[in-house]
């Protein structure tokens, strides 16, 4: 059986056993050894332990991958000119994107009026984060200790030493030669870690989600039902109508193949709930399955993972009207547009990892002017909608860099369109760039 079966299966038996695991601990006629020996034992014990361990090794995966591959795509591209446009290409579609996400969650959420039925109970109660004033947030781009950014994962820091370092590989001659032939192994190398990494996904994913699904609950989504499923409905408008045409308006490339081999990557993305943990799979699959050359994937898959959050910005445009209408506020054509710029840029600086979405929201109320303790009313449903969004985010950033790198002429179309390309880690296709 192929690996992406093997984890969908994988995906529903956790989903499966989680919700039958949840019955058993919420039954009154479950005997209580049997309720803790599930609830202790296999849930919190076992399942967990799965689960996180699955996590954390996705993640040793992050830095090692993105500094060595982004240093091969930089040194590789140094010697053109062409560091910049694609860097600037990238920038405005990730831009773009979102922006267009939020617009159609906003234009969909007043349309549906989600918030219209639902009356304000009790007292809300949320604790806003403060957000950093936005000078920190341009500065600490800016690394002053790369091994202390990468200690701390700061992404962007990353990012900005690993492009500056290639850059200087590109320039330095032989020492140069010599080093970015270093790099090209380690990331070899790296790559196959992913790919052991992936066949022990199934059991990762099964982990991760029968635990969850015996823990949540799910009488919240029944309460906030239009809210839940306007979300839910724009997402998969945004991640199958506008990833679709975006892709085939500017690459003509088919949307249908770029669907079926993200199926793997979505389901990483679902069961851990961060774009974050996700982006070593999302970038092999992005450079090894849909042909992708290192020098565009390398750069444009990380800062996707970092700044491109269109399925974050759905949430945050529906849940702006959400809250708006329970709370009675008329938003005015201004307060919309303020929301989609907001949710746009508020979306660069939330983290990958699962339900930021919801702090960064309070950022676009305050925005225009409401209360952010609204965020409490749709608590209950989020890590459902966190795990959707995640798979439209990592949608995104796979979309986009496919857009870029067809403009670059870098992208290997008979390995997109080989349905079989590095199949169930098989080995993969030799990269080579179509002529400049
Ligand atoms: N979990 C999302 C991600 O990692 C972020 C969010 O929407 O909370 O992509």
């Amino acid at each position: 059986m192929s690996l992406t079966n093997r984890i969908l299966i994988a995906m529903l038996a956790g989903i499966l056993l989680g919700s039958l695991l949840s019955s058993v601990i919420a039954n009154n006629a479950t005997p209580e050894t049997l309720r803790l020996f599930v609830n202790d034992y296999l849930v919190e014990g076992l399942l967990d332990v799965i689960g996180r361990i699955f996590v954390a090794s996705l993640k040793l995966l992050v830095v090692p991958l993105v500094f060595v591959s982004l240093i091969c795509g930089a040194s590789s591209l140094g010697g053109t000119s062409r560091m910049g446009p694609i860097a600037g290409k990238t920038l405005f579609l990730y831009l773009l994107t979102t922006a267009l996400a939020v617009s159609a969650a906003l234009t969909i959420a007043v349309v549906v009026s989600p918030g219209s039925d639902v009356v304000l109970g009790g007292e809300a109660n949320f604790q806003p984060v403060e957000s950093p004033p936005l000078q920190d947030v341009l500065v600490n781009i800016f690394p002053s200790n790369p091994v202390q950014a990468m200690a701390e994962g700061k992404m962007l820091q990353i990012i900005v030493f690993a492009l500056l370092f290639g850059f200087a590989i590109s320039r330095a001659g032989g020492p140069g030669e010599r080093l970015a032939s270093f790099f090209r192994d380690m990331d070899a190398v790296v790559m196959k870690m992913v790919e052991i990494l992936m066949h022990l996904a199934p059991y990762g994913v099964f982990a991760l989600l029968a635990k969850l699904f015996a823990t949540l609950g799910f009488t919240a989504i029944l309460d906030l039902a239009t809210y839940f499923f306007t979300v839910l409905t724009v997402l998969l408008f945004h991640a199958l109508v506008v990833y679709s045409l975006l892709l085939k308006g500017m690459t003509g490339l088919a949307p249908r193949i770029l669907l079926s081999k993200m199926r793997p990557v979505w389901a990483f993305a679902f069961s851990t709930a961060s774009s974050g943990a996700t982006l070593p799979v999302t970038l092999r699959t992005v450079e090894r399955r849909l042909g992708v050359h290192n020098s565009v994937a390398g750069f444009t898959v990380p800062l996707g993972a970092t700044i491109n959050m269109d399925g974050t910005a759905i949430m945050q445009g529906v849940a702006t009207v959400f809250i708006a209408e329970v709370y009675g506020v008329d938003l005015s054509m201004t307060a919309y547009l303020m929301v989609v710029m907001t949710a746009t840029l508020a979306s660069i600086g939330t983290a990958a990892v699962p339900g930021v979405g919801l702090i960064t929201l309070a950022m676009v109320l305050t925005q225009v002017g409401l209360p952010v303790e609204g965020i409490a009313l749709i608590i209950g449903v989020d890590r459902l909608l966190d795990m959707v969004r995640t798979a439209v985010n990592v949608t995104g950033d796979s979309v986009v860099s496919l857009v870029v790198a067809t403009s670059e002429k870098k992208v290997d179309e008979s390995v997109f369109h080989d349905i079989h390309a590095d199949h169930d880690g098989a080995e993969a296709k030799e990269f080579v760039p179509p002529p400049v």
